[in-house]
C-alpha cells in the first residue's frame, strides 16, 4: 500500500481527498495485519485440540470396543475439543468480517477446577506426562471465557512439556481480587537476558531452537494477549537448567458459570 502526498497549492479539496485516501490506506493496512495475525495465531492454536483429538481417537481405536469407560471418556474429550476448534474457526470468520478477534469479549465466568482438570486430563492423555496439582481447587471462579482460559493453559502446559522432562506442578490460590495459578516445570529454564523478550511474537530462545521442539514463538504472545484482554497478568520466574514458573493472575469471577 502506498500513501500519497499532496501540497496546499493543489487545492484544499484535493488535499482533503488525499487525507481521506491515506486514512483508508491506514485502515486497510491495520485490517490486513489483524487478519495475518489471526491466521498465524489460529493455526498455532488449532494444533493443540487436534493433538488431543488424535490421541483419543487412537485410544478409541485400540480399546473403544473392549472398555466402555474408554469409550465415554474419549467421546467426551473429542466432542469438547471439536467445540473449541469450532469456536476458533468462528473467530476466524469474525476476523474476516473486520472485527479484531482480540477486541470481542463479553461477560464470562469460568471455574478453574473444571477448566484446569479438563486440560490436565487431555494433556496427560496426549503427551503421557504427569501433573501435580496443589492448593485450593473448589470454588475458584475467574472472569474469563472458558475457551480462552483453556487456550492459555494449553499454551503454558505445552511449553512446560516441550522444555522439560519431569512432572509439572500446578498450584492455585486466591490473592485479593485475583486467582493466582502457577505452573512450574523442572526443565531447561530461560536465561535472564531472554526473559524480557519471550512474550514477543515469534521470539524463541536459541537453545529452544537447537532442541528442535517445533515451536513457533507465538504461544506466549497469544497467552499474554488473552490474559491482558481480561485485565489479568502473566509473570515468569526461571533459573536456567533448573526450573521455570509461569504465574497467571486472573481477576476473580463474579457471575455464574456459563
Ligand atoms: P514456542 O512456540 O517457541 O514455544 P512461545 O512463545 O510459547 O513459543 O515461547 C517463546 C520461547 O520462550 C520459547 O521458544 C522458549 O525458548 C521459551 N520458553 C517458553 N516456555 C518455556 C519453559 N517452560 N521452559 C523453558 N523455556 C520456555
Amino acid at each position: 500500500f502506498k500513501k500519497i502526498t499532496l501540497q496546499k497549492e493543489q487545492g484544499d479539496e484535493l488535499v482533503q481527498v488525499g487525507h481521506t485516501f491515506n486514512h483508508m490506506i491506514e485502515l486497510l493496512e491495520q485490517n490486513f495485519k489483524n487478519q495475518q495475525r489471526f491466521i498465524s495465531d489460529a493455526s498455532h492454536e488449532l494444533r493443540t485440540p487436534l493433538t488431543v483429538i488424535e490421541s483419543y481417537a487412537k485410544l478409541l481405536k485400540r480399546w473403544g470396543k473392549a472398555k466402555p469407560e474408554v469409550l465415554d471418556e474419549s467421546i467426551e474429550a473429542i466432542y469438547s475439543e471439536s467445540l473449541r476448534m469450532k469456536s476458533l474457526t468462528n473467530q476466524l470468520l469474525d476476523s474476516i468480517k473486520n472485527q479484531s478477534y482480540l477486541d470481542s469479549h463479553g461477560e464470562f465466568t469460568s471455574s478453574i477446577e473444571e477448566v484446569l482438570s479438563e486440560c490436565i486430563k487431555n494433556l496427560k492423555q496426549a503427551y503421557q506426562r504427569e501433573f501435580k496439582w496443589s492448593g485450593i481447587k473448589e470454588g475458584l471462579l475467574v472472569q474469563l471465557n472458558p475457551l480462552e482460559l483453556k487456550q492459555i493453559f494449553y499454551i503454558l502446559f505445552e511449553n512446560a512439556i516441550k522444555y522439560s522432562d519431569g512432572n509439572i506442578e500446578v498450584t492455585t490460590k486466591r490473592e485479593d481480587q485475583y486467582v493466582v495459578i502457577s505452573i512450574k516445570d523442572q526443565g531447561i529454564g530461560i536465561e535472564p537476558d531472554h526473559i524480557p523478550f519471550i512474550f514477543e511474537r515469534f521470539y524463541r530462545v536459541d537453545e529452544a531452537r537447537s532442541r528442535d521442539t517445533g515451536g513457533s514463538g507465538l504461544g506466549l504472545s497469544i497467552a499474554k494477549g488473552l490474559v491482558e484482554k481480561y485485565k489479568g497478568d502473566i509473570l515468569v520466574k526461571s533459573e536456567p537448567g533448573k526450573f521455570t514458573i509461569f504465574t497467571l493472575k486472573l481477576p476473580i469471577g463474579k457471575g455464574v458459570i456459563q
